[in-house]
């Protein structure tokens, strides 16, 4: 029979019915090693007992109240949040793009009550991906995204990454704020070098911009700190965070300084699920482990680990693979063949990749992977690059950019 679900999305023919740490059963009973992670969402991978317990634990008590009346557990991981970060306060969303509006209405907002609404431009970076609403496309400024869904929403002004002076001269006398992930996830794992992050910080002080970064992949311990920004010593002003934080749970947040939130008053922006108790309790359980004693500095250094192997892989697959890059356990691996052959023969070799742009597969396993099930995975690699090298599947020109 016919799928009824609207055919979005290209998915592979295998449905997971259970899941434990890095590895998924699907119906057919067959197990797969997980380097994806619901991308770069399931961070303390599948059926973690503390966030099982918590949201079960939750889910018997209340699930849903509204933001019309005080939710402790909100109160509490907002707190958490700030206290870990540069932020001083928070807002709950229920996804990454959500956050992401949430921050472009927040930077608007200041300079509007600050008595300049003409400041409402945002500068943004091509290969940049920022989520899929009216807002966030236009943003994220790929064509591919915002052809046919009518006219493009203003106040986006995109420029190359890494070219400071480039970024000096787009500055204009309406814009207001400037937009970008420290790690370009979607873009092909493209990591933003520290020195410009911190041009970029020395510009807005200047300026009198507002910083914001997109952590919604980075965030919550993927590049072997808490959040990315941490390798630059550059904070943001805003930032936004969604994925990792809720472990599966569908969550987001947009993070701020108290200057920068300052638009943000009673009835201004709002959400009815954002930060309901469910997924405040799961965030607070996720936190629970991330913060915990030596978790992140565990990342950076199976990171290292990771890409270590990665790059061994490489030399013994050079037809394949072109380059490994990344930044604790968010690794890209460029290629030279399609991101979506390659992950399709690693799948037949039962390991889980997930496919970006700029002709990278991303690696981006659930944080408390070991090494010994990295080791494994690299082991299905090594399988699945020698099947491309036995048979190699044609290039589809066009089907990755
Ligand atoms: N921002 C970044 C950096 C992302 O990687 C994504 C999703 O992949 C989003 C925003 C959008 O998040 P969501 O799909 O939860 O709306």
């Amino acid at each position: 029979m016919s799928s009824a679900i609207v055919p979005v999305y290209a998915r592979a023919d295998v449905a997971f019915e259970r899941g434990e740490g890095c590895w998924l059963t699907a119906t057919t009973g067959e197990r797969y090693l997980d380097f994806g992670a619901g991308i770069a969402v399931n961070a303390l991978g599948h059926a973690h007992p503390r966030l099982v317990a918590a949201l079960t634990e939750q889910a018997g008590k209340l699930w849903h109240t509204s933001n019309l009346f005080q939710i402790p557990d909100g109160e509490r991981l907002a707190r958490r949040l700030a206290d870990a970060t540069f932020a001083d306060l928070v807002f709950f969303t229920n996804s990454g793009a959500e956050a992401n509006e949430a921050a472009i209405k927040m930077a608007r907002r200041r300079h509007a009550i600050d008595g300049h609404p003409e400041k409402y431009r945002i500068l943004t970076f091509e290969g940049a991906f920022h989520g899929r609403t009216l807002a966030t496309i236009a943003a994220g400024g790929q064509a591919k995204y915002i052809e046919g869904f009518g006219p493009k929403v203003d106040g986006f002004d995109q420029i190359p990454a890494t070219d400071i002076a480039a970024v000096e001269a787009a500055i204009g006398p309406g814009t207001g704020a400037i937009l970008i992930e420290p790690i370009q996830g979607e873009g092909g794992v493209r990591t933003i070098p520290a020195s410009f992050l911190r041009g970029l910080r020395a510009l807005c002080d200047a300026r009198g911009l507002l910083l914001i970064y997109d952590e919604v992949q980075t965030g919550v311990g993927r590049t072997g700190k808490l959040f990315a920004y941490e390798h630059s010593g550059a904070a943001p002003d805003i930032m936004t965070i969604a994925k990792g934080i809720g472990g599966g749970f569908p969550m987001g947040a947009c993070l701020a300084t108290a200057d920068a939130a300052r638009g943000l008053t009673v009835g201004v922006h709002g959400s009815t699920f954002g930060g309901n108790p469910l997924a405040m309790a799961v965030g607070n359980a996720v936190l629970d482990e991330v913060l915990a004693d030596g978790f992140v500095a565990r990342v950076a250094r199976l990171g290292s680990f990771a890409r270590q192997r990665l790059a061994e892989l490489k030399d013994r697959h050079p037809d394949v693979i072109a380059e490994v890059r990344g930044e604790g356990l968010m690794i890209g691996l460029k290629l030279k063949l399609s991101p979506q052959d390659f992950a399709a023969a690693a799948r037949r070799r039962h390991l889980l990749t997930i496919p970006a742009g700029d002709n990278v597969v991303r690696i981006v396993p659930p944080l408390i992977i070991t090494e010994e099930e990295f080791a494994e995975g690299v082991r299905r690699l090594d399988e699945a690059c020698a099947d491309l090298e036995a048979s190699p599947a044609p290039v589809k020109k066009g089907a990755y950019a």
